[in-house]
């Protein structure tokens, strides 16, 4: 009997295990983004975009789809659909399976500030410091909280520039995909130390990399706690294929 999958994404690790289902036999696979991103590049595989409404909505969803499992591969600070996620399958017997990456850990040649959340994180950080916030926009109006910082923001949201305060440059790029221009970035920055998520994974780790090459502290928010079962989470993308199959 073939397998019908929902993946909720919007991570790379999300896109590559969709390109990995879309070549696998007895399994439909439907993927899905909050619809946060304007134009998301397109996807192997049938693709819906937008909140479900809930909990409630997203149990509805899994019934009226007839969903098997559904693979939350969503960012691991995407706290609220994961929460979701686990609930309505919980509620609908729908299999939950997690794919996340686990933290980046600091090696010896780093100076790393760690912080259960990012309240404590940026209060933390030293007065008329000049801070290169790489958090993201959905909360960096919370940034504004310490007015005795002058922030660089680098985010994706075009807006975000009238959202922040007046102590704030704001950079609207991704991050940048060689550790070299990292580097060049923070040292024409000019800043003294950064403020990010612990979010593991390769693509953000070029910030780390060049922090630590010019020696920069690094104010770094631990991942929410991961509460799923162990068995049910995976950070091998291979191993969750194998689990599917
Ligand atoms: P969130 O706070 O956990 O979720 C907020 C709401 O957005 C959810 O309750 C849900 O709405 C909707 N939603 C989130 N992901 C969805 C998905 N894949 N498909 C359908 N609806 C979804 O999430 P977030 O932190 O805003 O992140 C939104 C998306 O951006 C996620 O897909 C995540 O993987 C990605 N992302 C997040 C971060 C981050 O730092 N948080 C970083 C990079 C990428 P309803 O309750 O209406 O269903």
């Amino acid at each position: 009997m073939s397998k019908k999958l929902l993946v909720l994404g919007g991570t790379k690790e999300a896109r590559e295990l969709i390109d990995r289902l879309a070549l696998c036999d007895n399994v439909e696979t439907t993927a899905s983004l909050a619809g946060a991103t304007k134009a998301p590049l397109p996807l192997a595989v049938t693709a819906r975009s937008g909140g479900f409404g809930g909990v409630v909505g997203l149990k509805k969803y899994l019934q009226e789809h007839q969903i098997t499992t559904l693979i939350d591969a969503t960012h691991p600070f995407a706290t609220q659909i994961t929460a979701n996620a686990r609930h309505a399958c919980e509620a609908s017997d729908v299999e939950y399976l997690r794919l996340t990456r686990p933290p980046w850990q600091p090696s010896n040649a780093d100076t790393w500030y760690q912080f259960a959340d990012l309240s404590q994180a940026i209060a933390a950080l030293p007065a008329g410091a000049r801070v290169f916030s790489a958090i993201g926009s959905k909360e960096a109006a919370r940034l504004s909280s310490r007015p005795d910082v002058f922030w660089v923001v680098r985010a994706l949201d075009a807006e975000l520039e009238a959202k922040v305060s007046d102590t704030c440059q704001v950079i609207i790029e991704k991050p940048r995909t060689r550790v070299e221009d990292e580097i060049h970035l923070l040292r024409s920055l000019r800043v003294d130390a950064v403020l990010a998520k612990n979010s593991g994974g390769s693509a953000g780790y070029n910030k780390i990399a060049a922090a630590r090459h010019l020696s920069l502290p690094l104010y770094l928010v631990d991942q929410p706690k991961n509460t799923a079962p162990t068995e049910r989470v995976f950070h091998s993308l291979d191993q969750l294929l194998e689990m599917i199959r």
